[in-house]
């Protein structure tokens, strides 16, 4: 989430080498094998998950009132896969800020009661849109809501479990499709770093065209025997923010647009969008509508580019093995009152200074306070040709250079945003430097994330890949 009142494209910082560095290429494509067989059945769910009543949407605290019309509908999609074994899993898209652990739970815990498939089988993504409906299950007022918008608010919230609950058992419900997945990888020119040096401010957000970001955007085509198109999931690693906290209507932002785009290129085809490690990444520039719209556009014609090159994509072949996790991370011991004091002063740190007042508060009424915060974390296998991670939070970019080292960066595909987002998820290198990304918890849990997280995560998903079959020659050499 932002806290900045509207995006300002900084046109005359650029200096030196406006270079675009991208962090990675996260998804190597390797030797085409032969033919992929239609060893997958597939099934297809959408909803409009477009609030039919006036909520306030998430992502920019600036905002004072509930939404004012809607530029684009927003839409949760479900893509249920099964194997030639019979083994079941379903990946849940939304046009969303996030889902929390407190909103995701009960979510899974329907969809496994109805369909017998593992907690390990269900993906959960969001886009991060800044222009969808704040998600909170608590119809208490705030200084913002009156008593009667919260109810919305929470009511909406309510509603979307049910939705995503049903779309997903519906996708599993109906996986019939024979399908063939291939997978290809294409580039997103718009992603910037936005930690901004300053001479006298520390970093700040902005753009930063030296910055590393992670302009890869990997694709898993789902084609019927017969060649025909059935859907396209793709991903970029970067803040659904082109539109500001100005921005009062409805919007799935980029990734809304880029996924509108491609379904009307290809009509009866389902788009699907999932977030990679954006969160030191905004699109560039943003501000208007039209940016937006012309990023999405630039998405969608990479996915069009993609599709229309037979030679861009290599198999995808079961089985399917799936891993999931839930791993302490460490959090830095709470700071002292002096140190709270002046977090709370610190320029555009509202939100260390709800941090540091809820250590505060906690600490004066006796409570102990966490030591970890306890993240999911998803690997899915798919045979020998692609690992499939799936992170919480909002993920900064280090963690694409971490997760290659530690898996080798072959036949890797890294989201983040997934199963629940508390809030960010720092690298020891931006904990060091500071910045908006070092903010702390925002759900779920108190804290500001430890350096050493960083190790704890890349050990456990390095974990999760080996015990789901990644095979050995693709790590790095011990
Ligand atoms: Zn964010």
């Amino acid at each position: 989430m932002d806290l900045m009142t509207a995006p300002r494209p900084r046109w005359l910082v650029l200096a030196g080498l406006p270079a675009l560095i991208a962090a990675g290429f996260v998804w190597h494509g390797h030797a085409a094998k032969q033919e992929a067989r239609a060893d997958w059945q597939i099934g297809l769910a959408a909803a409009d998950i477009t609030p039919a009543e006036p909520v306030f949407l998430a992502g920019y605290a600036s905002r004072d009132r509930a939404h004012e019309g809607v530029a684009a509908p927003l839409h949760a999609k479900a893509l249920a896969l099964q194997d030639a074994d019979g083994h079941r899993a379903v990946i849940l898209t939304t046009d969303l800020i996030g889902l929390t652990a407190e909103v995701a739970g009960p979510v899974c815990e329907r969809i496994t009661a109805a369909t017998g498939i593992d907690r390990a089988d269900i993906l959960l993504s969001a886009s991060h849109t800044h222009t969808g409906p704040m998600l909170t299950l608590s119809a208490d007022p705030t200084t913002k809501m009156d008593a009667s918008q919260a109810t919305r608010q929470a009511a909406y919230t309510r509603d979307l479990q049910e939705k995503l609950a049903a779309l997903a058992i519906e996708a599993l419900g109906r996986c019939t499709q024979p399908a063939r997945l291939s997978q290809a990888t294409g580039l997103a020119a718009f992603v910037m770093n936005r930690r901004e040096p300053t001479a006298d401010r520390g970093v700040v957000l902005g753009v930063n065209p030296r910055g590393p970001v992670d302009r890869s955007v990997p694709a898993l085509r789902i084609t019927a025997p017969d060649g025909r198109l059935l859907a396209v999931l793709f991903q970029a690693a970067c803040h659904n923010t082109t539109l500001g906290g100005d921005f009062y209507r409805i919007s799935g932002d980029y990734a809304g647009y880029a996924q509108q785009m491609v379904e009307e290129a290809h009509p009866g085809v389902t788009a699907l969008f999932t977030l990679g490690c954006a969160g030191d990444a905004n699109p560039h520039p943003r501000g208007t509508l039209e940016m937006s719209e012309a990023h999405g556009r630039a998405l969608g014609d990479e996915i069009g580019r993609l599709l229309a090159d037979p030679d861009a994509w290599s198999p995808v072949s079961g089985p399917l093995t799936t891993r999931f996790a839930e791993v302490d991370l460490p959090l830095q011991p709470p700071p002292d009152g002096k140190a709270l004091a002046a977090m709370k002063l610190q320029p555009g740190g509202s939100w260390r200074g709800f941090v540091a007042s809820e250590i505060e508060r906690r600490r004066a009424a006796g409570e102990s306070l966490p030591t970890a915060y306890r993240a999911p974390f998803s690997v899915w296998q798919f045979s020998d040709d692609l690992t499939w991670i799936g992170l919480s939070g909002e993920v900064v970019v280090d963690y694409v250079t971490l997760l290659e080292s530690a898996l080798g960066g072959s036949r890797l595909w890294i989201s983040a945003y997934c199963h629940d987002v508390y809030g960010y998820l720092p690298s020891a290198r931006v904990l060091r430097e500071g910045g908006y990304e070092t903010r702390g918890l925002y759900a779920g849990g108190i804290g500001f994330f430890a350096p050493e997280a960083e190790t704890v995560v890349a050990g456990a998903i390095a974990r999760l890949a080996r015990d789901a079959g990644r095979p050995e020659s693709l790590f790095p050499p011990p």
